[in-house]
């Protein structure tokens, strides 16, 4: 059972009283909102926005955020409108609030476009004026797995396979590995329980027969840096983790003796300097095995991944991986765009932190805004103010609206119930009468907006296309339609 307390000292930085206070506030409101309401595992519903707000804090995010997290169902689920939220705790957690709820509306079902996946988390990403959604949801998602026992064979299928298609990759664009690594494992282990028990029971053994040859390394390891007065901020034995560990023994015939990264030790240490200093003290008390120096710190990785790796002949002739890297490149690692928040303590202005007067050498570079810069090369598009605003809005001139059935429809800007009709199926455009955003009626010129879900209402018995359709819609799909309708009717 959590408890707000659980959620408070598991916070990276230190909150003063107003903020404890706020996260307390939020927790009291989303108490009194959910209260009587169960769970499907019959645990309290507050359970849930409690886990969601210990993802957060681990992960570093603030107590907006954090706030937001134990809020993020209430509009939804409860009497609790999100005006009162906005009214009791301001606009920015309303906004954060009101972004998971729009995400929610997301459904995985009832599409056969081939690239549904990638628009989906392009889509993800649009729908979220601010990351910080998205991490909700990320967090969110995480503690429904860590929970998801309790539900159907069927359900929970369906809901592991959409955590590994779609939550994932995002985790992993976002650099977040602490949270792609537990979602991928337990996704897993929903999917595939035969391998994963196998894989398991594999690297548990390994670990057992590492243990204490990974303790004389690191014993050794630590004398050598302080005779040479290197600090060392940390030093600990780490296993790969059992989804990446799966797929690279499938990539070797299941043999685990192929896998030179199963466990390992990570170093770190104060400065860059150090890490190549460190690096040459290792190699100086064990052989490197030749090929396996890797330094992605002059050469990061695309995602901007940093840290030196070398495998080493242990003392009994074991090969053992060894990663060093800064306190900074490792934070990065684990919470990616999410250690933003906890690096800019000090309240600098995004502008001034990303992009410094004087050029910084790339180490300085902020891993997560090199991620958005590579996003935006991916999706062509290049707004540089979209970096300091912390919004995402490759996507400014598209929307995305729902079916009823929650499949999502790309339309540009301005876009009306027509040109979502005529998108969704040429039929369905034909003989479409009125239209309902939101299950209110609007007019077939109605604008639609982001997020909207459409409802088309047609006619069996007839095609209605009419001449006027075309004074405002917007695509060119339906405008052909439309034409062609009435060229065939010789209208035209
Ligand atoms: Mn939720």
């Amino acid at each position: 059972m959590l408890t707000i307390e659980d959620v408070l000292k598991n916070t990276k930085l230190k909150l003063d009283a107003k903020r404890e206070a706020l996260i307390r506030s939020a927790y009291q409101t989303a108490l009194t909102a959910h209260a009587g309401q169960k769970r499907k595992s019959g645990e309290d519903y507050i359970q849930h926005c409690l886990g969601t707000a210990l993802n957060l804090a681990k992960i570093g995010m603030r107590s907006k955020t954090i706030s937001a997290g134990l809020l993020h169902d209430v509009p939804e689920d409860t009497q609790m409108t999100l005006s009162e939220i906005e009214e009791k705790f301001g606009s920015e957690i309303a906004k954060l609030v009101d972004g998971v709820t729009k995400l929610g509306k997301i459904k995985l079902r009832g599409t056969k476009e081939e690239n549904y996946l990638e628009n989906l988390r392009k889509m993800f990403l649009a729908m979220a004026e601010d990351i910080r959604v998205v991490l909700i949801k990320l967090a969110d998602r995480l503690y429904n797995m860590e929970t998801l026992e309790s539900l159907p064979e069927e359900k929970r299928a369906r809901i592991a396979r959409e955590t590994l298609d779609v939550f994932a990759p995002i985790a992993n664009r976002l650099g977040i590995g602490d949270i792609k690594a537990k979602l991928e494992n337990l996704a897993f282990k929903h999917l595939d329980r035969k391998n994963y028990d196998y894989v398991l029971e594999i690297s548990q053994q390994q670990q057992q027969q590492r243990k204490k040859h990974i303790e004389i390394i690191i014993n050794t390891l630590r004398k050598e840096l302080s005779s040479e007065r290197i600090r060392v901020i940390n030093i600990f034995g780490r296993t790969k983790h059992l989804y990446s560990l799966f797929q690279k023994m499938k990539k070797h015939d299941m043999d685990i003796n192929k896998i030179y990264d199963l466990s390992g030790i990570r170093i770190i240490v104060p400065e860059v300097v150090n890490c190549y200093e460190t690096l040459g003290i290792v190699h100086k008390k064990y052989r490197p095995l030749v090929g396996r120096i890797k330094d992605y710190i002059s050469l990061p990785k695309p995602n901007g991944y940093q840290s030196i790796h070398t495998t080493i002949f242990g003392p009994e002739g074991k090969f053992l991986e060894i990663q060093i890297r800064t306190q900074k490149m490792d934070d990065e690692a684990e919470f990616g765009i999410a250690s933003h928040w906890f690096y800019t303590e000090n309240k600098k202005s995004f502008k001034n932190l990303f992009f410094p007067k004087k050029i910084e050498p790339h180490k300085e570079d902020i891993l997560w805004v090199k991620q958005l810069r590579e996003w935006q090369n991916e999706l062509g598009k290049n707004d540089e103010e979209f970096i300091e605003s912390l919004k995402i809005d490759f996507f400014k001139n598209h929307i995305f609206a729902f079916t009823p059935l929650g499949d999502v429809i790309d339309l540009p800007e301005e876009a009306t119930p027509i040109d979502f009709a005529y998108k969704v199926h040429s039929e369905i455009g034909d003989r479409a009468t009125s239209a309902k955003a939101n299950n209110q009626m609007v007019p077939l010129d109605y604008k639609v907006k982001n997020g909207d879900v459409i409802e088309i209402i047609t006619s069996k018995d007839y095609k209605n296309p009419s001449r006027d359709w075309l004074r405002f819609v917007k695509t060119s799909i339906a405008k052909s339609h439309i034409k062609k309708f009435m060229k065939k009717d010789g209208m035209i």
